[in-house]
């Protein structure tokens, strides 16, 4: 009996590649990998926004090893953050050398106090979360701009589920030594990073369907018959499924089934997630920056942009340089009205990364409708509600919108694992 893959995203394709061959992957687009693809276009090479492998799984370490053997090479993370019309290094909470000196003293003051008055209580939620463990300068001058910006809702209505490791904890000792002097160490959760010579993070999906083959494209599910367990794409074609693995978001495939119940279409309907508009920019001139990434938090619409080249010198051509652009939408935040381009261009002339005299000589943007998962209090129960749902007629959802989580890459592929042997154990 076959196995249906619905997205050949890296967990479909994961998920495919831990079922060993016994299945068929049907894609709605025209190509593999989802966000892990890459715009190859007059000699640039841009991710669909900045993919670098951090993993620490040794199991995710050998299975990219595997996938693209001698076309990786290591990095030591550069990370900016701009903030107060200056860059600093990020994470700026050990690194506030170079901010005007209120901010500093506002920072550390604010965080020693949290540190005796507040640091042992529960946060309910994520803007109480960096009060209490970061205090009120960090909170209001770096932590609170930043989320409202990237996540498009007020971070009061965010859970602290999703931080993990994702947000370093310093001590006060490593505030003061970064706040003292230009600080050289590295401590964040990205020290080092593993990237592609060559090919952009696609080059991995390369590999990946090299492997697995049977992918159908341009094949999109738009109805599911949980009774006679029968898909339908949009091109008019249907298929009869035992089991399925599903990557498509949630709230899409819910959409998909009529025979939902209420309760389960409620759920989700209640699910929230950003978009995020990519801007590319490729420019006449080359080092435009000494990061690799750079963080924004002020009225710039962006909050990140990376420089692909700084990645892998491949990634443009001789002599210039492309800036990848990340601007966050939602229901809650819709794109601000102006042209994209022109107002980003603006503002990386007013930060100083683009000069006036520089020429735009490449432009492109990508739209990720699915971008991150928002964590609001309804989350996990509305998407264990909807994934018992499924499950309960043989679709097994993973990946970052089938689990409904904020996964990275190597998270992604474990995913896809995690769902084939719930479907191996099925069978
Ligand atoms: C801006 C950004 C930066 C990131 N940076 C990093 C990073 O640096 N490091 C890291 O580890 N992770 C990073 N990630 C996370 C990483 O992209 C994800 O973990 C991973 O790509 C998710 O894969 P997926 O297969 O779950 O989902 P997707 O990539 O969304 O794949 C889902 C697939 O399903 C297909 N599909 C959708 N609907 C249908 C349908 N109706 N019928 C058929 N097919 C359908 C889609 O076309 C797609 O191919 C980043 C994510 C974003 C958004």
């Amino acid at each position: 009996m076959k196995v249906t893959i619905l997205g050949a995203g890296l967990a479909g394709l994961s998920a495919a590649y831990h079922l060993d061959k016994d299945y068929e992957i049907y894609e709605a687009e025209s190509e593999a990998g989802g966000l892990c693809r890459t715009v190859k276009e007059k000699g640039f090479v841009i991710d669909y926004g900045p993919h670098l492998f951090f993993s620490k799984d040794e199991y995710v370490q050998r299975f990219l090893n595997k996938l693209l053997k001698k076309n990786l090479h290591e990095l030591e993370s550069s990370t900016g953050q701009y903030s107060f019309g200056r860059f600093l290094r990020y994470p700026y909470n050990v690194n506030l050398y170079g901010a005007p000196v209120e901010i500093i003293k506002y920072c550390i003051l604010g965080y020693v106090e949290a540190l005796y008055r507040s640091k042992k209580k529960k946060a309910e939620n994520y803007h109480d979360w960096c009060l209490y463990n970061f205090g009120k300068g960090y909170a209001r001058h770096f932590m609170l701009p930043y989320a409202k910006k990237v996540w498009t809702v007020d971070p009061k209505r965010m859970t602290t589920d999703w931080i993990g490791k994702r947000i370093f904890l310093p001590t006060l000792e490593q505030i003061l030594e970064g706040a003292l002097h230009k600080s050289d160490s590295r401590l964040n959760y990205i020290t080092n990073f593993r990237y592609p010579l060559h090919g952009g993070m696609s080059s991995m999906i390369a590999g990946l369907t090299k492997k697995t083959g049977h992918i159908h494209y341009n094949k999109k599910a738009v109805g599911i018959d949980v009774r006679a367990k029968k898909i339908l794409f949009q091109d008019g074609d249907s298929i009869h499924y035992e089991n399925v693995v599903s990557t498509i978001p949630l709230p899409e495939m819910i959409k998909m089934v009529p025979d939902a119940p209420l309760s389960v279409r409620e759920a989700a309907a209640r699910l929230i997630h950003n978009s995020v508009m990519i801007i590319n920019i490729g420019v006449n001139r080359s080092n435009l920056s000494e990061f690799h990434w750079i963080y924004f938090d002020g009225d710039e619409p962006f909050y990140r942009i990376h420089f692909p080249s700084k990645l892998s010198g491949f990634n443009s051509p001789g002599g210039t340089e492309a800036v990848s652009i990340e601007i966050a939408y939602s229901r809650f935040r819709p794109l601000p009205k102006e042209d994209l381009f022109d107002l980003s261009i603006r503002k990386l002339k007013d930060a100083g990364i683009l000069r006036p005299s520089d020429n735009i000589i490449y432009r492109n943007s990508t739209n990720l409708r699915y971008a991150y998962v928002i964590y609001d209090r309804h989350r996990k129960a509305c998407a264990n509600r909807v994934r018992e749902f499924l499950h309960k007629h043989g679709i097994e959802t993973c990946g970052r919108f089938g689990e409904w989580a904020y996964l990275w890459m190597d998270q992604s592929i474990l995913s896809g694992r995690r769902a084939a042997e719930a479907i191996a154990g099925l069978r």
